[in-house]
């Protein structure tokens, strides 16, 4: 493997060194830290060498069997190979696999929606089988109606996302949104205040899914409160994919038999390429493989391809070996934070990651996430339920289990792993600006406090190496 990498850095160092010098340097700045950042993972060499073929040259708009361009046998292929392994590893009845990512699975997933029941009725009620065929009028009826649709999703400081309707993104733009939030006791979704939401506000389209909440959701309560208000269900599990495919969320929380639709990345705790995939009810098929050219660019058959191969990974045992680890692995360092004083949003895990909050120590995200990256702890800030900080400087820290996981960490290295953390966070405190005023950006952590966390790192990291065996020369 040292070969085939040191031989292609040669070929790309012909056109453009600076690139190859950029390759190499990510693997050493990969290597060199405790990556906690939750959404991020390492994929297998099999999946990255995957991704540097000439699949890539291909245009294939459509789908499988049924393209716009000649001769796409071999991408068609690799696309089929990716769905049956995404049905089968989810027991889903449908799967789309060319989203880019995240992003533009949720946007298939909403267009395909809209189609499915704003313009199908539109399209009967005229008597049209096809957009073109309608009258003006009709036309205008009917994109004046898709802008007349609801969505209602997580709120933002709670752990949703963007996309879930929310102005920034284009969701906002196209829906009227409402957001429900957490319980203020007990930091857990309430069910109780949703269902109240979602009778009054009756959404076309029910969003569950989260990027920074750290605990389960029962999909059959969602399912009752979609079905009651005539909703969609739509589930986006671009975080905790891999617990879904490692079979460490079943049951009630596992999405897939509840969700109409159900989309998500394939690079997070799913440790594929970076990319993403919509799943869904055979009803939903046609509408969302209508997602290129719709709102998608061609699709990417290098990306499809490796798709398949993290696909055919997760379908194999060690990988619900792995989701566990990761799971178990997130309890560990959920205990050693709260042993050692931390107050985490909702009291711990019961997923991949933990949300700590930051001000006891006196400290905005944004201090506690540089002072940690200081010391060679990666994390990312984050907002916490009714944040006193606002959206940009914060009041938390997320905190991920499925890239070390990936590198072999367990529970004692997650132990360890949260000491350091306590250890940089209490001897951190707020710093000033270059006016000397207190800025809630600056910081002070002393060298030697750093320089500890540092060398205690790098001995973790050493003891669980990255990519064993792929040596750079
Ligand atoms: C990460 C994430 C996305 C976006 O994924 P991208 O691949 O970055 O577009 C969408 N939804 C949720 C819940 C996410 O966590």
């Amino acid at each position: 493997m040292s070969a085939a990498y040191d031989n292609a850095l040669d070929v790309i160092a012909e056109v453009e060194p600076a690139v190859a010098g950029a390759i190499r340097g990510e693997l050493a700045d990969q290597r060199a830290s405790l990556k906690l950042i939750a959404s991020e993972n390492y994929a297998s060499p099999a999946v990255l060498l995957t991704m540097g073929t000439w699949l890539s040259d291909k245009y294939a708009e459509g789908t499988i069997g049924h393209r716009f361009y000649a001769g796409c046998q071999n991408i068609d292929t690799v696309e089929r190979l990716a769905a049956d392994h995404a049905t089968a590893l989810f027991g889903a009845q449908h799967a789309y696999v060319q989203p880019h990512s995240g992003i533009d699975a949720n946007l298939v997933a909403f267009w395909g929606i809209l189609a499915q029941r704003v313009e199908a009725p539109a399209l009967a009620a005229a008597g049209a089988r096809h957009v073109n065929d309608l009258s003006e009028d009709d036309w205008e009826r009917l994109r004046r109606a898709f802008g007349e649709q609801r969505a209602l999703g997580m709120s933002l400081d709670a752990g949703g996302h963007l996309t879930h309707g929310f102005r920034p993104n284009i969701s906002g733009k196209m829906f009227h949104q409402r957001s429900y939030g957490t319980d203020p006791n007990t930091g857990l979704l309430d069910y109780a205040a949703l269902r109240d939401m979602a009778r009054e506000f009756r959404p076309l389209v029910l969003i569950a899914g989260y990027s920074a909440y750290p605990r389960r959701i029962n999909f059959a309560i969602m399912r009752e409160i979609a079905d009651e208000v005539g909703a969609t269900l739509m589930v986006d599990m671009a975080h905790f994919a891999g617990l879904v495919a490692g079979k460490v969320f079943t049951g009630e929380h596992d999405p897939i038999p509840y969700a109409h639709v159900t989309t998500t990345t394939t690079h997070k705790s799913l440790r594929g390429p970076r990319g993403g995939m919509v799943l869904c009810q055979r009803e939903f098929a046609d509408s969302i493989d209508r997602g290129c050219p719709m709102v998608l660019g061609g699709p990417l058959g290098h990306v499809m391809a490796a798709k398949a191969v993290a696909l055919a990974e997760a379908r194999r045992p060690a990988f619900a070996d792995y989701a566990q680890a990761v799971a178990d692995n997130a309890i560990a360092l959920a205990d050693g934070l709260l042993r050692r004083g931390a107050r985490l949003v909702t009291g711990g895990t019961d997923n991949h990651l933990v949300l700590l909050d930051v001000t006891p120590y006196g400290l905005t995200g944004r201090q506690a996430e540089s002072a940690l990256l200081d010391a060679g702890i990666v994390t990312n800030r984050n907002s916490i339920p009714r944040d006193p900080n606002g959206a940009w400087y914060t009041s938390g820290v997320r905190i991920g289990t499925p890239a070390l996981t990936t590198r072999g960490f367990g529970p004692a290295e997650f132990d360890r792993v949260a000491e350091l953390i306590v250890g940089v966070l209490s001897a951190t405190s707020p710093g000033a600006g270059a006016d000397g005023r207190p800025s809630p950006a600056r910081f002070e952590l002393p060298e030697n406090v750093a320089d500890k966390t540092r060398a205690a790192a790098a001995e973790l990291l050493t003891a669980h190496p990255l990519y064993p065996g792929l040596d750079l020369g």
